[in-house]
């Protein structure tokens, strides 16, 4: 546990943290964010800790990056290990000067122009592939045909990507990420990080809608897909790089529920979504063996991961571990 400084017991000491929200003023435009504070664990003061300012610090920046609709350093890695390009030929692409990518990466806020611009190159390789011909004069041979190589690679690609909808690229993920995923564990993982990803991020991963089978909840296209394996694990030839696609945030949450509930089987997972108010709010009225289409209804999904979120006190994504051990004890002690 790290330590900060409590003035009143005038030593470095435990502490408690406490996320409230809050709002900075920057160029008279107010921003909210959630402010962590240190509480001592002796006194109860509130404490000094350069470790809680770093992480508030990132938070402001974020919180004012994604107001004004500014790109982060992580989305500017992004451009630059999809394009497979430098910082320098990138910045001479676009006529800036040679460092002012650099001072972007080390965390300079670009102007709004600027960031859009950025923006553009990130989204749409069309827009690259013209920035890249009009100026290839002032980047060098090899840095131009790996642009190139990487574009011409990207147009093949299009064509699977578009035809699969977003869920199916992360129930593949999940299947790619797990190894072994029953299909019944494969709806119960995209349940769960469809419900952590709202509670966290305040986004849907996916727009569709399960529904309340006896067997838990249930995403009908997805089951369709994948159901001829019954209950054995899912095979799957992945012949595109699914980590170049499922990214960021969207990533961090995937791997964690896939690491905290893949870990226990399908039948362990059904168990645990039976306790929890969405699926039980969409059954309401039927017995336990009645077949049923009803719909989990988003808005139940919403409110019960949230609640869980602040029941469990979880700062970050890793704590969802607190609510799956829970889970799991619960479906062994009542078995
Ligand atoms: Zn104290």
């Amino acid at each position: 546990m790290d330590k900060g400084f409590c003035e009143k017991c005038n030593k470095l000491v435990e502490y408690e943290i406490k996320e409230i929200n809050d709002k900075v003023e920057i160029k008279g435009k107010n921003y909210n964010y959630k402010r962590l504070i240190g509480y001592c664990k002796n006194c109860g003061e509130e404490i000094s800790s350069n470790e809680l300012n770093d992480e508030n610090l990132i938070r402001i920046d974020k919180a004012y990056r994604n107001e004004e609709k500014i790109i982060t350093t992580e989305e500017i890695n992004q451009i630059l290990s999809k394009y497979k390009i430098g910082k320098k030929p990138l910045s001479k692409l676009l006529g800036w000067g040679e460092v002012t990518l650099i001072r972007y990466l080390n965390g300079d806020v670009p102007s709004k122009v600027y960031s859009d611009q950025l923006y553009k190159i990130l989204k749409d390789e069309k827009y690259m592939n013209q920035l890249i011909e009009e100026n290839k004069n002032l980047i060098t041979e090899t840095a131009y045909n790996k642009v190139k190589k990487v574009i011409s690679e990207m147009k093949e690609k299009t064509y699977s990507l578009e035809i699969e909808k977003e869920i199916e690229i992360i129930a593949e993920y999940i299947i790619f990420k797990g190894k072994e995923v029953t299909p019944l564990a494969l709806q119960k993982i995209l349940y769960y990080a469809q419900g952590f990803y709202k509670a966290f991020f305040d986004k849907f991963l996916f727009d569709e809608d399960c529904e309340a089978w006896v067997h838990g909840p249930v995403y009908v296209d997805i089951y369709d897909k994948y159901k001829e394996f019954k209950s054995a694990n899912i095979l799957i030839d992945i012949d595109y790089d699914i980590e170049d696609i499922i990214v960021d945030e969207k990533r961090d949450i995937l791997d964690v529920v896939v690491k905290y509930f893949g870990y226990y089987n399908g039948k362990a997972l059904e168990k645990m979504s039976h306790y929890e108010t969405p699926w039980m709010n969409a059954r309401k009225g039927l017995l336990p063996t009645e077949n049923s289409n009803n719909i989990i209804e988003k808005k139940d999904i919403k409110e019960y991961f949230e609640k869980v979120k602040e029941k469990y006190d979880m700062l970050n994504i890793l704590d969802i571990k607190k609510y799956s051990n829970d889970q799991f004890k619960r479906v062994i002690e009542i078995a």
